[in-house]
């Protein structure tokens, strides 16, 4: 079933759930009479009946109450000033990591995939285009005393296919970098050789994003090789080769509307055989080469991915779904509001992972920079457009009780499902709030089943974790 009408409604109700004049601090309806009650800038979550809800707005608003309300209140922290979650590049660009579009060159032909990789002649990278950046931002860093310089390795197509630049750009800049540390992460496809994966296990110090759905018979239906034999025995090699050597990688699992219902087995085969670090779930994005396919942003899946979470935790995994993010608190989904630095293979600069060529339909809003002899010059317009996309700007995002961890969602997906005009939500925005209620309770379950107390924030957007979406 579509969740349209689901997220449509909430949207329209939201107002009703607000505790009045108390603004981010939300009160969410769950069975009968109770509430979950969330002040994410408080970083506390509580469940509530509905006496202690509308108790609560005098309290916060200092018009005093009865005393064990006030009692909680305080003990939650709801009496203090909330945490600000608002941060803003300014000035010119100075990014301390790249991330460099090797090729759009690739070795499979995933029918899902975002960059129709493999449909149109590849481009590849040269290696003055991969030092100029590196160049870049070993300079920054060193201007900055950064603590270490990172650079990444991504699409359009499979990064390890340009092999010789992968490796001899990555030599380049651990020999530029003279004494700062260079963190190096890639995304990949996983089908690599033994020997490219004896330097990844040994160079990719930031740790290696696999791309893997599962069951192999999952897999196989929808990431083929070029010559259309499945790829799920490649990629399990590599993650035997990973675990064996105690190599971080993640892996990050696509699904399809028609592979929904296998989900849970999916995440329970890969929970039992390998050893991942982290484990992320999306619904296939209607893009690309899965344009017009059937969707997967559904009810279906929240209930999918509740029984797949439930298996995750057997193994002491929480999974990871890009937008759902309790213990975050940010203004920004990813870096395209944050000077995100990644260079084409010509070597202009995109904010967007999705954005990774010219020719990209975005591409007039993700493009910031080209590069010339004499360095980078940048579109400060273009920029500060971007820097201005927080979620504190999105007014359709003001009242939703996940905006400061969801931060506004893929504004490449929003061009995409809504056109230019403004921000409206997306289907996701159901499944995002569904998720993030989950996360609640389950920290409230964990932490005696009254309150939960959250102390961090800040965590990268982690949508972009596979090769080829
Ligand atoms: S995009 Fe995220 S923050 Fe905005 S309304 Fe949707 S779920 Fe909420
Ligand atoms: S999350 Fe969306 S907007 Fe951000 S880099 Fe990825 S595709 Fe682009």
């Amino acid at each position: 079933m579509l969740v349209r009408n689901a997220w449509s409604r909430l949207g329209a109700e939201r107002l009703e759930r607000f505790l009045d004049g108390t603004p981010d601090i939300f009160a969410i309806p769950l069975e009968g009479e109770a509430y979950l009650v969330y002040a994410p800038l408080h970083g506390a979550a509580f469940a509530a009946t509905k006496g202690l809800v509308a108790a609560l707005p005098a309290v916060l608003a200092g018009e005093g109450g009865e005393e064990s309300v006030v009692a909680f209140a305080r003990e939650a922290g709801l009496l203090k000033p909330p945490r600000s979650a608002v941060t803003r590049r300014q000035g010119d660009p100075s990014p301390t990591e790249v991330t460099l579009f090797l090729t759009t060159a690739c070795n499979l032909r995933c029918t899902y995939c975002y960059a129709s990789a493999g449909d149109a002649p590849a481009t590849y990278m040269s290696m003055e285009v991969a030092k100029q950046g590196i160049d870049f931002v070993i300079d920054n860093a060193r201007r900055q005393s950064a603590p270490y310089v990172g650079v990444n390795y991504h699409g359009g197509g499979e990064p390890s296919v340009h092999w010789n630049l992968m490796t001899e750009s990555l030599a380049y800049a651990h020999e530029q970098a003279d004494g700062i540390p260079v963190i190096a992460a890639s995304a990949g496809n996983g089908v690599f050789t033994d020997r490219q994966i004896d330097w990844m296990i040994a160079n990719l110090n930031g740790g290696m994003s696999l791309s893997f759905d599962g069951l192999p018979e999952a897999h196989d239906k929808h990431r083929p090789t070029v010559r259309g034999t499945g790829s799920s025995g490649r990629v399990m090699h590599t993650m035997r080769r990973f675990t064996e050597a105690d190599y971080p990688y993640a892996v990050r699992l696509t699904v399809t509307a028609e592979q929904i219902p296998l989900l849970p087995d999916s995440i329970e085969f890969v929970l039992s055989n390998f050893t991942p670090k982290r484990v992320q779930v999306e619904p296939a994005y209607q893009l690309g080469r899965h344009e017009g396919k059937p969707d997967a942003e559904t009810e279906d899946f929240i209930a999918a991915y509740r029984e797949a979470q439930g298996r995750a935790a057997r193994f002491g995994h929480e999974l990871i779904y890009s937008a759902a993010r309790v213990g975050t608190l940010t203004n920004h989904f990813c870096g395209i509001t944050q000077d995100n630095f990644c260079l084409t293979p010509s070597g202009n600069v995109s904010a967007c992972f999705e954005a990774f060529s010219e020719d990209n339909e975005f591409a007039d809003v993700f493009f910031y920079g080209s590069s010339g002899p004499d360095g980078y010059t940048f579109d400060m317009d273009a920029l500060g457009r971007l820097r201005e996309l927080g979620v504190e700007q999105r007014s359709f995002c003001d009242g939703c009780f996940a905006k400061w961890n969801c931060a506004g969602d893929c504004y490449h997906k929003s061009l995409s499902a809504n056109g230019r005009g403004e921000f409206a939500g997306s289907q996701r925005c159901h499944i995002t709030r569904e998720l993030v209620k989950d996360q609640l309770l389950t920290r409230i379950a964990g932490s005696g089943g009254l309150l939960w107390r959250d102390g961090q924030d800040g965590e990268p957007c982690t949508l972009h974790g596979g090769g080829s979406e």
